[in-house]
This record gives C-alpha cells, structure tokens and sequence, in this order.
C-alpha cells in the first residue's frame, strides 16, 4: 500500500528524519509538511530539496502571528513564486491558544488566503474554536480554485456540504482516535463524500494513544509524546473501519484525493 501524509511538520527538530526514512519505506509515499512561520520555511523548503515527496507549504500560523516580522508578506511571496509546488499552509484560526487576538489572525488569514488565489495555490487550513469567523471569511473572499484542506477536521456535520461545495477537504487524524471525538469520527463514515477525505498526521504533533502507533518516539526535550510519520498508516486503517472499506481502497482513494488537491496542475 502507498499512503499520503496531508498534514505534517517534518520540519520540528524533535522528529529525527531517520523516522522519516522508516516511513518511507513502510509506504508513506508524500507528505505535505507545513511550515508556520519565516523561521521554518527555508527548513521546509530544504526538505522538498532533500526528498520531492517532502512537498512544501508556506504560512504563517495563527499561533505566530504576534511574533511575525513586518516583512512576512513578502517573504512569503518570494517562497511561494520561487517553489511552483509549493502549497499555502499552515494558516487559519485559532481562539483556543492564549492571548489570541482574532481580528489579527482574520487579516493575516485573508491576505494569504488572497496570495492562494492570486499563485493558484490549495491552502491548509487550522480552525481551532473558530469555525464561525472562519466560515465569514470564506463567504465573504475569493477562495482559491484548487480547494483548501480543512486540516485535522474539528467542525460540525452541519457545515460539511456548504464547505464541500467551496472546495473543502477534510483531514482524518489522530484527534478523530479519541473517545471523546467520536461523534468528529462519524462524519467520516458517510456525512463526507470520500473523494473529499485525505488522511494526516500532524507529526510530531498529535501523537495518538498507545494502540493507535506503529512506532514510537522518545519525548520531546520539554516531555511532550512525538507522533512518529509511519503512524499514518493506523489511521489509514482506522479510517477504513469507520468508513467500512479496506485499507486498500482507503489508501487508494486518500492517495488520489491528495495528488488531486495538491499536485494536479
Ligand atoms: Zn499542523
């Protein structure tokens, strides 16, 4: 089987790339990693030069937009003319992290998510306790025509047709492995149209619970678990116990949505 990774941070120093190499060889084919800040990007963009399947995405996440330097929108600009293949991410918004300031991340959001249309980009999107402001903003802008991920999918069933007809895909993670998420993981099992559903990690973030690991990891340096890449493939096989398929077809058909969203030209 060959897997797609829609959501990852290969980047973050506390995930070793011999983990990446591991993954590669038990099927983790492609993978998205997305930077977060300027500080990241020339990493991410030294990945995609190490390995092409390391594709890259450029943004400014929510969480760094109080430390951004004056000059990020054009840096961006040059990362993202200078790398074709390169996707628009991590950005959105988030009312969850401390000190947020949404009026702030609302126009951070809304000049990238211009840059996405102007360069014909597909974005990654993190909403965290902001499904609201962010359904304003995709109302109201010009939306890029590739589509947009909706990253680690933690909205209401509701909401999932007016965003599939936006142009949303929707990411199944470790998050959606939890008890307490189990009424996220149903939507997966028909409420989206599974040409709309990739599979991610988050690596090193998200780290799933014991019985959902391929593999582990030691700590990061400040305690917290690291999510090893070839996780993925448990949440291939998840995916496809709540959708009630095999991990074939699941792997089959969140393989052709990703080229899809971010490869097609
Ligand atoms: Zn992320």
């Amino acid at each position: 089987m060959e897997f797609a990774d829609a959501h990852c941070h290969y980047q973050f120093a506390e995930l070793p790339y011999s983990a990446v190499e591991q993954a590669r060889r038990e099927g983790v084919t492609w993978a998205m990693v997305n930077g977060s800040a300027p500080a990241d990007w020339p990493d991410v963009l030294a990945l995609f030069q190490r390995d092409p399947r390391n594709l890259p995405a450029f943004g400014l996440h929510p969480w760094d937009v109080p430390s951004a330097p004056p000059d990020w929108l054009e840096s961006l600009h040059r990362f993202l003319v200078s790398t074709p293949e390169a996707t628009l991410g991590e950005v959105g918004l988030d009312q969850w992290v401390k000190d947020h300031h949404i009026v702030a991340q609302e126009k951070v959001l809304r000049a990238q998510l211009a840059m996405a249309v102007e360069l014909g980009r597909p974005v990654s999107i993190h909403c965290v306790k902001a499904i609201e402001p962010l359904l304003g903003i995709l109302r109201r802008d010009a939306l890029p025509k590739r589509g947009f991920l909706m990253h680690s999918w933690n909205g209401p069933v509701e909401l999932v047709p007016e965003l599939v007809s936006r142009g949303a895909y929707f990411s199944f993670s470790a998050h959606h492995l939890q008890p307490r998420k189990i009424h996220l993981r149903q939507q997966f099992t028909s409420a989206i149209p599974l040409e709309r559903i990739l599979i991610e990690t988050d690596a090193p973030a998200l780290c799933p619970a014991p019985e959902f690991r391929q593999h582990s990891l030691p700590p990061a340096p400040d305690g917290s678990e690291c999510n090893h890449p070839s996780n993925l493939i448990i949440n291939n096989r998840e995916l496809a116990i709540t959708r009630g398929i095999s991990p074939e077809v699941a792997a089959a058909e969140t393989l052709k949505n990703f080229k899809r969203l971010f490869l097609h030209r």
